[in-house]
C-alpha cells in the first residue's frame, strides 16, 4: 500500500480527532523513524517524550519479549513477581514514599485528583463536598472530562459540559493569585514545572520554590506534573530539582516505558496515597506485569546509559544554536534540557507549515499552541546529529 491509501483508509476508517503530518511511519531505532517509503527522519518530537530512551530501545525490547512469553496480565486480584520491585525501584529512584501504577497520563492526574480530595476529606478535615484545587491557565493534563473541565483552551472544553466542580484556575507563574486564591478548603495545587503543550512556558525563577512555600504553610499539597517534564527530558530526573523542591505528589508516564507501553504512576512523597483502601480505586491493566516489567527497564536505561546527563549537556547546546540562527520569524527561543520550544511571530503564519518544511528535510517535529515549534528529541541524541537538525532547521526558517 502507498502513502496516500494510508492516510485514506484513516479518513475512510477513522475518527477525525488528529490531523497529523502525512508521513506513515513503520520502523524506528534511536532518534530515527522511517516511513513506508523508506525515507528517515529524525524524530523530534519523540511521540511527547514517551520515548525519552529512543525508538524501540534493545534492552526494553528484550524485557518487553521476554515478559510477555512470561506473564501480561493477571489484573489486581491477584499478585505478580514485577508489580513489587516496580514499587521499589521507582521509589527509590525518585525518593518516593509509595506509588500507585495506572496506565495513560491523564489516569494519573484522575487518581490523583482522587488522592487529594480524600485526603483533604479526611486528613486536613475539609467538609465533605467542599474541597478545592487549584490548577494554572494554558494548563495540559490530558483528556478526560474531569481534565478538560479545569482546561483554558475552549476547543479541548466546547461541547463536554457539564463538568466536575472544585477547581480554581490562576494564571501560571503569578505566585500572589495562588495565595490569593488558598483557602481553608483548598486541598492541592497542580501544576506542570514547565508547560509543555500550553507552548514550553517556563515560570519565573522561584515560582515553584514558592509556590512549595504557600502549600506548607496552609497545609495544600502539591501535586507536579511531571508527565511529561519528568524522566530526564529538561536534564533531571524530574524538573522540579532545577528549584530544588519536593512535590507532595508526582506524576509520571509516557517516557515511563520509553514508549513500549501505556504505563503511568502517581508518585507520593507524603502519605496522600494511604487514604485509599481496598476498593477505593483501580485499574484492570494497572500494574499489570508487562507494564510492570518494561517501566523497570525504561528507568534502567535511563540512569545507565547516561541520558539525563546528556539532555543536561546537549540540551544547552542545542539551544544556544537555535538562538543563533538569524531567522526573521523567530520571536523567541526558550527551553530547559532537551525541551526546546521555538516561538515565531504571528507574521510567520503559523508554525505549521515550518513543521511540513521540516518534514521535508527529514525532521519531525509537532507546532504546538499554533506558534511554536517544540523541538524535543529523544534523550540519546548526540551533538553531531543536533547538528544535523540545525542545518536543516536554519534552511527552513530562514
Ligand atoms: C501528555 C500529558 C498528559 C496526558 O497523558 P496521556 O497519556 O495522553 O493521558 C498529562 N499531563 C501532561 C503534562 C502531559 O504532557
Amino acid at each position: 500500500m502507498k502513502t496516500k491509501e494510508y492516510i485514506e483508509l484513516e479518513a475512510q476508517f477513522g475518527a477525525m480527532n488528529y490531523k497529523p503530518l502525512d508521513v506513515v511511519l513503520s520502523r524506528g531505532e534511536g532518534i530515527w523513524v522511517w516511513d513506508i517509503e523508506g525515507n528517515r527522519y529524525m524524530d523530534c518530537l519523540s511521540a511527547y517524550s514517551a520515548v525519552n530512551q529512543g525508538h524501540c530501545h534493545p534492552k526494553i525490547l528484550d524485557t518487553m519479549i521476554q515478559q510477555a512469553k512470561n506473564l501480561t496480565l493477571v489484573s489486581r486480584a491477584f499478585r505478580n513477581d514485577q508489580l513489587g520491585l516496580f514499587y521499589k525501584e521507582i521509589c527509590e529512584l525518585t525518593q518516593s514514599h509509595s506509588a500507585l501504577p495506572m496506565n495513560s497520563g491523564a489516569e494519573a492526574v484522575e487518581t490523583a485528583i482522587k488522592a487529594v480530595r480524600k485526603w483533604g476529606y479526611q486528613v486536613k478535615g475539609v467538609e465533605t463536598g467542599k474541597a478545592e484545587i487549584i490548577v494554572c491557565a494554558n494548563n495540559f493534563h490530558g483528556r478526560t472530562l474531569t481534565i478538560v473541565g479545569f482546561s483554558t483552551e475552549a476547543q479541548y472544553r466546547e461541547g463536554y459540559e457539564p463538568f466536575t466542580p472544585g477547581f480554581k484556575i490562576v494564571p501560571f507563574g503569578d505566585i500572589d493569585a495562588l495565595a490569593k486564591a488558598i483557602n481553608p478548603n483548598t486541598v492541592g495545587f497542580l501544576v506542570e514545572p514547565i508547560q509543555g503543550e500550553g507552548g514550553v512556558i517556563i515560570p519565573p525563577a522561584k515560582y515553584l520554590k514558592s509556590a512549595r512555600q504557600l502549600c506548607d504553610e496552609n497545609n495544600v499539597m502539591m501535586v507536579l506534573d511531571e508527565i511529561q517534564t519528568g524522566l530526564g527530558r529538561t536534564g533531571k530526573l524530574f524538573a522540579e530539582e532545577h528549584e530544588g523542591i519536593q512535590s507532595d505528589l508526582t506524576l509520571v508516564g509516557k517516557a515511563l516505558s520509553g514508549g513500549f507501553y501505556p504505563i503511568s504512576a502517581v508518585l507520593s512523597n507524603k502519605e496522600v496515597l494511604g487514604v485509599f483502601r481496598p476498593g477505593d480505586h483501580g485499574s484492570t491493566f494497572g500494574g499489570n506485569p508487562l507494564a510492570c516489567a518494561v517501566a523497570r527497564t525504561a528507568l534502567k536505561v535511563l540512569i545507565d546509559e547516561g541520558m539525563i546527563e546528556n539532555a543536561a549537556e546537549l540540551g544547552p547546546y542545542f539551544l544556544k544554536s537555535l538562538e543563533s540562527i538569524k531567522s526573521p520569524h523567530i520571536k523567541e527561543v526558550r527551553g530547559r534540557g532537551l525541551m526546546i520550544g521555538v516561538e515565531l511571530y504571528r507574521e510567520a503564519g503559523g508554525a505549521r507549515k515550518f513543521c511540513e518544511a521540516l518534514r521535508n528535510e527529514g525532521i519531525l517535529c509537532k507546532e504546538t499552541h499554533q506558534h511554536v515549534i517544540r523541538f524535543a528529541p529523544p534523550l540519546i541524541i548526540k551533538k553531531d546529529e543536533i547538528d544535523w537538525a540545525l542545518e536543516r532547521i536554519e534552511k527552513v526558517l530562514i
